[in-house]
C-alpha cells in the first residue's frame, strides 16, 4: 500500500488472473470520526483486505462507512462480510446505483459468462453476497455535486457508463481525484475505462467531460494506481478523443 498523504492510505489487494495478478486499490480515509472505506475489494478477498487493515493497524470497528463508488464485484466484493463484522457500519452510494447494491435490479456485469470464470468457491461467496444485497441498507444517497463532510470536503462527481451510478471523489484540498474506474492507468499512461467492461461507452466518455474542470495533481484509479504525469493534461487529451 502506498500513504499519499498521512489521512490517506491506498490498499493494494491481487485478483488473481490466467495472467497473473491484477492490482486493485481500494482507498482509506482518516478523519476525526473514524475511518471511510472507498470500495471493498473483489469477493473472496476479505482475508487479505483484514490483513492489510492489520498492517495499517485500522481496528475494522473504526471503520465507520464505505463509499461504493459502484456495483462491479471487484468494488462490492466484501460489502457483505464488513457489514456482518463491523456493528453500525454505512454505506454511502449513488441514487442510481442502489437498485443494484439493494438487489432490486440484477448487477449489470454478473453474466452468466462472468459467473462462469469464477472459481466454484468464489462463486459461492458471490451467490452468498447476492443474497445479502436485499437486507443492505443504503444509509447515504449521493448525488452529483455532493459535498461529503471527509477530507476537508469531498466532491461527488456522477460519471455514468461504465454503471448507471459510477461516481468519482474529487478531494479539492488535495488536488487528488479518486477515478474508480472511470480511468485506469495502463503501461503508465492514463486511459478511459476499459470498453469490454462499460456497457455505455459514449455515455463514460461525455462523463469524462466532467472531469476536466478540476485542478489536480494526482489521480489514483482503482485498476492501474496513481497517475501524477500531468494527469488534467491527460482528462483533456482523453475528453477531446471522445468527441472526434
Ligand atoms: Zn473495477
Amino acid at each position: 500500500m502506498s500513504q499519499l498523504i498521512p489521512s490517506i492510505k491506498v490498499l493494494n489487494l491481487n485478483i488473481p488472473t490466467p495472467t497473473g495478478n491484477s492490482p486493485i486499490h481500494p482507498v482509506l480515509l482518516h478523519d476525526e470520526d473514524g475511518y471511510t472505506l472507498v470500495d471493498t475489494g473483489m469477493i473472496g478477498q476479505f482475508a487479505e483486505l483484514q490483513a492489510t487493515l492489520e498492517e495499517l493497524n485500522v481496528p475494522l470497528a473504526e471503520i465507520k462507512r464505505v463509499i461504493i463508488t459502484h456495483q462491479d464485484i471487484d468494488h462490492i466484493g466484501n460489502l457483505g462480510a464488513l457489514l456482518d463484522a463491523i456493528q453500525g457500519l454505512e454505506v454511502w452510494a449513488h441514487a442510481d446505483e442502489i437498485p443494484y447494491l439493494t438487489g432490486a435490479k440484477p448487477l449489470i456485469k454478473f453474466t452468466p459468462e462472468r459467473r462462469a470464470m469464477l472459481p466454484a468457491p468464489v462463486l459461492a461467496l458471490a451467490d452468498q453476497l447476492l443474497m445479502q444485497l436485499p437486507e443492505i441498507n443504503i444509509d447515504r444517497t449521493l448525488a452529483d455535486g455532493d459535498i461529503l463532510p471527509l477530507q476537508g470536503g469531498i466532491q461527488v462527481i456522477h460519471t455514468p457508463g461504465h454503471t448507471p451510478g459510477h461516481l468519482c471523489l474529487y478531494l479539492g484540498e488535495q488536488q487528488l481525484l479518486l477515478a474508480a474506474d472511470e480511468l485506469r492507468v495502463v503501461d503508465d499512461e492514463l486511459v478511459g475505462p476499459a470498453p469490454p467492461a462499460t456497457p455505455d461507452m459514449p455515455e463514460a466518455l461525455r462523463s469524462l467531460k466532467k472531469l476536466t474542470s478540476l485542478k489536480m495533481d494526482k489521480v489514483l484509479c482503482y485498476h492501474g494506481g496513481e497517475f501524477i504525469q500531468e494527469p488534467e493534461k491527460r482528462i483533456a487529451e482523453l475528453s477531446e478523443k471522445s468527441e472526434a
